[in-house]
Order: C-alpha cells, then sequence, then structure tokens
C-alpha cells in the first residue's frame, strides 16, 4: 500500500479526533480551544465559516481535504489528490447522505467545501450551506426572483455555482444581482444590480469569481438581444469599480467610459458602422470567467455572435471582435492584456465560454504556464497564458467548419462550403450545442490527461431574414436550426427547402452520426488516448479526476460511472435514480473521503427539454447525492405512476388558418422551453387539465402561473394570438388523443412521435 501524501497530518488528525471523541465522552462538553482544529473530526460541528483567501488556495494540494474553487484549486483542474477512494477501494464506495433542494429544475453547480462546510447554489440563485458530513443543513438562501425572468432565459434557470472568500459566499441570480452572504448565516451583507440594460435579454446564470481585490460577474443571452460584459466590484461594499464591454455598441453613442474602452477602438474595426447594433451583438461571457494568481491575469470566454447569421449581423462579415474570444484582463483596472479570438465572425454559437484548466506543462522543452481550453467550436487550444501565445490547436470533437488552426497567425482554416449557411442550408458540425458545453472537464497532473465531455455532433442551419425585425428582450437569434434527433430520425417533418437540401448535405457517410463520449486528451502529444461512448449526445455531464486513479462522471440516466484514467476501463457504477449533469467533487472528513454531486434534470435546448430514463421514473427532485467507502445502495427517489392515457382535450376551435399562426407563434415563444409536447422539465402540453385549458389566457398572457416558471406574454401576444396558441395545442393534443385511443382499441402499445425545436 502506498501513503497518501499527507500521511504525516491525516494521522495526526485522526489522533486528534479520537481524543476529541474520549473528551466528549468523558465530558459530554467539547474544550474551545480545541475546537477550531479539530472541525475536520467526524463528530463535530463545523466552526469556521468561508475562510478562504489566496494564500489558502495557493496552497490547495496541501489542504486536498477541501474544494476551495469552483474547480477545486487556483488551476481549477476538477482534480483531487485525494486518494482513499481509489481503483482497489472503489468497489465499496456507496451511499452516504443526500439532500433536497426542494427544486426541480437544473443542478449545474459544483460545490465549495471548506474546513467541513459545503456552498451549494441552484436554479435561480438559490444557495444551500451545509454540513459536509451528513449533508444537515446549516442555512439555505432564495434570492426571490420575480419569474418573469424566465422569458430571458434561453437555458432553464441555470447557476453555475458560488465563490466563496473571507467569510462571505458571492451568488449571482438569474435577474442579475450579484449577492455577498455571510458564510456563516446566509445574511446578505451587499447586493449589486449586474444588469445595465433591463430592456434587453440580459441573465446571469454563471459563478462568480474572486480575483485580488475584487469579484467579478458575466452576463448571458446572446439568443436575444443582449452585448455582453464583465463587471467587477469591491469585495467588501459591492462598489462597482469598473466593467469590460466585450463587444462594441452603436458608434453613434460614443464611448461608454469604461474600463473597456481602448479596447473596443481594435474591436470596432472588425464590425461594420451599420451592424446590427440594435439586435445587441452577442459576445456574453456566461460561464467561464477564471482568475489566475500566477499571473495575475484575469481569463473570460466569451459567447456567440447575436443574431447568429453573419451577414444580417454585419453585412461587412467582419471578424467581430471580440465574439467567441479568450480575454486576458488586468483584474485591477479590467483593461485587456491580451486577446485570441477562436471562431472569427462567429455564426454557429461556438462560444468560447466553456470552463478552462490552468497547469504548467513541458513543451517542445519549455516549461509553459498554459490554459487549457475545450471550447464549444469543436478544437482544444493550448495557450501560454503570460502572453497568449497560441501553442497547440487541434480537433478533439467533431468539426466541419473549420479543417485546421493555423497556429502562427491564430486563424481558421475555414470551410465556408462545409459550414456557411449564408446562402444555403448546411449540416454544421458540432451542433450549436458544441463539441463541449458548460460541464467541467478536469485535468490530472498524475496521468498528464484532460478528460473531456465532449460531443461529436451536427445539426442543419439557416439564415432567417436579411433584414430581421428587432423584437426587444426577447429571442433573436434569426436562424432555422434543426437538430440530428430530427434530420436522421424524420426528414420527412423538415420544411421543403431543408429536405431538399438534405441529400447533398448527407454524403459523408458519417454526416449524421453524433453521441456523446467521455475523452481522455493528452495536450502535449495533441491527441485521444482512450474514450468511452454516453449514453447519448444530450448525455455529457461535468467530470472530476482524483489521485486514487479515477475518473468520475454521471449520467442523463442517473448512473455515477467511475473509470480507471489510464485506460477508460469502467471499473463501478452506482445507480442514483437521478439524472446528472453537473461535475462531481470530493473532500475528507474525520478520515472519510467523500465524493458529491448535485442532480437534476434540466438545462438548454431541445435535449435537455427530453425526459431522460431516470426521469421519467423518478422525476426531477433536485438532490445532492454524497458517497463514500462502506456506503450503501442510493435511496432512490419515489417511482412516479406510470402516465396515464391522454386526457379528452376540449373540442377544437379555431380556423385552419388559425391553428397554423398558433403554430408559428408556438416555434418563436414558446419552443424554447416547451421545445417537446411531451414535456419534460416544463409540463406535457397534451395532458392540460380543463381548469388549465379554461385558464389559458390568464396563464399565457397574464403570466398567472409565473412562480412556478411560466411568464406572461400579454405585452408580447394579443389576447387572438394567445387564442391561436391555444387552437394549436388542441389539434396537437385531439391528434395525440385520437392515435393513442385507436392503438389502444387495436390492443397496441401507443407510439409517441417526439416533438421538434425550430430556433430561430
Ligand atoms: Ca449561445
Amino acid at each position: 500500500m502506498t501513503l497518501p501524501r499527507k500521511a504525516g497530518a491525516e494521522i495526526w488528525l485522526q489522533m486528534a479526533c479520537s481524543f476529541n471523541n474520549w473528551l466528549n465522552q468523558a465530558t459530554g462538553t467539547l474544550v474551545v480551544g480545541l475546537a477550531l482544529t479539530l472541525t475536520a473530526c467526524g463528530d463535530s460541528a463545523p466552526t469556521r465559516f468561508g475562510d478562504i483567501d489566496q494564500a489558502r488556495v495557493l496552497t490547495a494540494d496541501s489542504q486536498p481535504q477541501n474544494w476551495l474553487t469552483s474547480g477545486r484549486d487556483a488551476g481549477k483542474t476538477h482534480f483531487s489528490p485525494l486518494q482513499q477512494i481509489n481503483q482497489k477501494t472503489v468497489e465499496r464506495l456507496g451511499f452516504a447522505w443526500a439532500y433536497e433542494t426542494g427544486t426541480n429544475r437544473v443542478l449545474e453547480a459544483t460545490p465549495i467545501v471548506v474546513d467541513g462546510v459545503m456552498y451549494a447554489s441552484g436554479p435561480m440563485g438559490r444557495v444551500w450551506a451545509l454540513d459536509a458530513r451528513n449533508g444537515k443543513e446549516i442555512w439555505k438562501f432564495d434570492p426571490i426572483v420575480d419569474g418573469q425572468i424566465n422569458r430571458k432565459a434561453c437555458c432553464d434557470q441555470a447557476n453555475r455555482g458560488v465563490a466563496v472568500w473571507k467569510g462571505k459566499v458571492y451568488v449571482a441570480s438569474l435577474d442579475g444581482v450579484l449577492y455577498a452572504l455571510s458564510a456563516e448565516t446566509g445574511a446578505v451583507q451587499w447586493k449589486a444590480d449586474t444588469i445595465y440594460d433591463k430592456m434587453r435579454g440580459y441573465t446571469v446564470t454563471g459563478a462568480p469569481e474572486i480575483a485580488g481585490n475584487v469579484v467579478v460577474i458575466g452576463s448571458a443571452g446572446d439568443e436575444l438581444d443582449v452585448r455582453g460584459y464583465v463587471t467587477a466590484y469591491d469585495l467588501e461594499t459591492g462598489m462597482q469599480k469598473w466593467r469590460f464591454f466585450t463587444i462594441p455598441g452603436d458608434p453613434a453613442k460614443g464611448q461608454d467610459g469604461a474600463a473597456s474602452d481602448s479596447a473596443m477602438e481594435v474591436a470596432a474595426r472588425s464590425w461594420s458602422p451599420h451592424s446590427r447594433w440594435d439586435m445587441g451583438g452577442g459576445g456574453a461571457p456566461w460561464d467561464a470567467i477564471h482568475y489566475d494568481p500566477a499571473t495575475k491575469l484575469l481569463f473570460v470566454g466569451t459567447g456567440n455572435g447575436g443574431p447568429y447569421s453573419r451577414l444580417p449581423r454585419d453585412p461587412s462579415g467582419g471578424d467581430n471582435l471580440f465574439l467567441c474570444s479568450v480575454l486576458a484582463l488586468n483584474p485591477d483596472t479590467g483593461y485587456l492584456v491580451w486577446y485570441h479570438q477562436q471562431t472569427p465572425g462567429d455564426q454557429w454559437d461556438m462560444t468560447a465560454t466553456q470552463p478552462m484548466i490552468f497547469t504548467d506543462l513541458t513543451i517542445d522543452g519549455q516549461d509553459r504556464p498554459v490554459l487549457l481550453h475545450a471550447p464549444k467550436n469543436g478544437f482544444f487550444y493550448v495557450y501560454d497564458r503570460r502572453d497568449g501565445t497560441l501553442l497547440a490547436a487541434d480537433k478533439y470533437a467533431r468539426a466541419n467548419w473549420a479543417k485546421s488552426i493555423d497556429l502562427r497567425s491564430g486563424r481558421p482554416i475555414e470551410d465556408a462550403e462545409a459550414a456557411d449557411y449564408s446562402f444555403a442550408p448546411k449540416l454544421v458540425a458540432p451542433a450549436t450545442f458544441g463539441g463541449h458545453n458548460w460541464n467541467p472537464m478536469a485535468y490530472s497532473p498524475a496521468t498528464g490527461l484532460v478528460y473531456i465531455p465532449a460531443i461529436d455532433s451536427a445539426n442543419l442551419m439557416a439564415t432567417g431574414d436579411s433584414k430581421p425585425a428587432h423584437r426587444p428582450g426577447l429571442w433573436n437569434p434569426n436562424v432555422a436550426v434543426y437538430f440530428m434527433d430530427q434530420v436522421a430520425g424524420a426528414p420527412e417533418s423538415l420544411p421543403p427547402a431543408m429536405q431538399k437540401a438534405l441529400p447533398g448535405l448527407t454524403r459523408d457517410k458519417d454526416a449524421l452520426k453524433q453521441g456523446g463520449v467521455l475523452r481522455a486528451w493528452d495536450p502535449i502529444a495533441r491527441k485521444i488516448v482512450w474514450e468511452v461512448p454516453t449514453t447519448g449526445w444530450w448525455d455529457h455531464a461535468g467530470v472530476l479526476a482524483t489521485g486514487g486513479g479515477l475518473v468520475f462522471q454521471g449520467s442523463s440516466n442517473g448512473k455515477l460511472r467511475i473509470f480507471d484514467d489510464r485506460t477508460g476501463q469502467l471499473l463501478k457504477e452506482i445507480d442514483t435514480g437521478s439524472s446528472i449533469l453537473a461535475a462531481p467533487m470530493t473532500y475528507m472528513i474525520g478520515g472519510d473521503q467523500y465524493v458529491s454531486v448535485m442532480a437534476a434534470w434540466g438545462g438548454g435546448g431541445f435535449g435537455y427539454s427530453h425526459p431522460t430514463d431516470a426521469f421519467v421514473k423518478h422525476g426531477n427532485k433536485g438532490r445532492i447525492l454524497t458517497f463514500k467507502l462502506g456506503g450503501g445502495e442510493v435511496p432512490k427517489p419515489p417511482e412516479l405512476p406510470p402516465v396515464g392515457p391522454i386526457p379528452a382535450p376540449p373540442a377544437q376551435f379555431g380556423s385552419p388558418a388559425q391553428i397554423a399562426l398558433g403554430a408559428q407563434l408556438y416555434g418563436r415563444d414558446c419552443a424554447l422551453c416547451h421545445s417537446n409536447l411531451r414535456g419534460a422539465v416544463t409540463p406535457d402540453l397534451r395532458r392540460m387539465s380543463q381548469a388549465t385549458h379554461d385558464a389559458f389566457q390568464v396563464i399565457v398572457g397574464g403570466g398567472a402561473l409565473k412562480g412556478a416558471g411560466m411568464p406572461g406574454w400579454a405585452d408580447v401576444m394579443t389576447p387572438d394570438q394567445i387564442d391561436a396558441i391555444h387552437a394549436y395545442l388542441i389539434s396537437i393534443s385531439r391528434a395525440a388523443f385520437e392515435a393513442e385511443q385507436k392503438a389502444l382499441k387495436e390492443g397496441k402499445t401507443p407510439e409517441e412521435k417526439p416533438g421538434f425545436f425550430r430556433a430561430g
């Protein structure tokens, strides 16, 4: 047996814990003076709250019992040196505890654990502080967000985490308020509204980041009408320190008076003055914002172009800086230090917002502090993070929009024939959800491998109007996107122009293939070392790697799978009964190593709206699931009763023209969340009760169910238009009802066709 690196300290801790146990038994009290040093024992309640600072983050490896940043350490490696759970012992891994969050929307955050306290966040920006030994709630925080914000959220009520620093917990709510909470009580210390233009489609879903003396938060909403920016606030007071816009604004309005002003002079040269400034432009940094204490730089990954289609956005077809770029900022001033645009003039939603990892690598004999990045566009980038020197850029997932990247210029060798849909529909790889999305990847210094929750994918894309109308604060991508399920599974349901284009686009035998895959990437040899398929393209949960030689990944079907980090061999599978998208993390208390993961289905777009196996069987109760050696079976949420037949819908009303209008409006404004009529995170609209039918106008128009997540649309749609949507839903419900009744009469199992989502 090899001893853990910190064996000495752990033995001391166990001895101290035994002494504490003895003391408790002997006296029934805890000696106060010892409480501080004994907080990691198995049976003493936490007494230190949120005690994280720069010195502690820099020594994260010498205190592996803690998980101090979103990715544990300063490099956000999502790797832990802990090795009690290892290739030999993992067989005994089982259930330790579960905490029910009381929510039923997606959970995406990686919790932070420090001194025995877990800080986790979820839908709308709720926060839970738990005793990490047993999941006992210490406090919880609900920002109380007006449900009308759901209209601006592209991708469920996602929140990707908290930052914990010097006694405070920082979190941003979906409606863009940044909160500093007491780490001990959850009480609000200060709050700041980070949204600079309420008329536009802004939300905030990312985790705040501590960078020197400031806390930095991003923005989201590129599918609506936003102009991306990050803002820095004073840690103690919440005073705004600086703001950096990621793309220029309308030149007619002059400079912003922001930290980005001089950078925007450079960026503006890559936009036509006649660009669609009214439609925002995009570039929102909705996830990766990482501070690097080694270089003292703040790295920001920016979002896609808005609207998607390039020429209507900017008739000059310029690069549109800084869309889909990595930006290195000075966190004290907000000034730009270096940048690299990964996808010039993006028109495919190929964001650079995916989580980044910092480490040191020896490349061609030179020691380099590197930034590792697998953005949506399918290329794995290695930068020297001091100055942005591009050291490698190779395909880690299926990608046809570019053949390769020229390392000297940093520019892609684009394949317009394959992917520029400006003038004809194209089958573009990766699909809009990317070769890799927000789900964290992990880097193990032991194996030198990066474990990427990757997706091989494509989708059919076509441009919208050449002069699209701007719909303030609403969905404005101006593109038609058809996902592979429809392209490969039901091409007859595509519009005629798409059906016509398809044969020419599918000559490549792999053109219609796609799937999720856990991929081990060697960033020095620049190649895949091993890979394991997931259950499907929608299945690409975040990853944890550990010193125990293990790689952990959850699954939409509820399985937590654990692999050998060198071979990809499956070593253990634990059935949890809850769909998992987030990344597992690990920590140690009282001599026990724990692995914990947030579990609930949801998130963005078509795939997430599909019911998964675990979802259909057990529903979507949010849970924080925690495991340790010697634990038992995971208690599964109770099985849901089988879904009964579709109830008889009300009589059809409305003319065929009205129903067609309803279908069109539904595709425009409803399908984002209700993309599948069968429902998943959102309800099955073919099974609306009579009471819901009766209240249709007050629900859809008046926002009567706003608190449940259904915003009102009376300011966007007339009552007649809402009636048209209702008529369309009744027609869909009647067709499904009649087909089901017919099948039942014939003694057959009713066959359900999935609904399809058309963006734009
Ligand atoms: Ca996007």
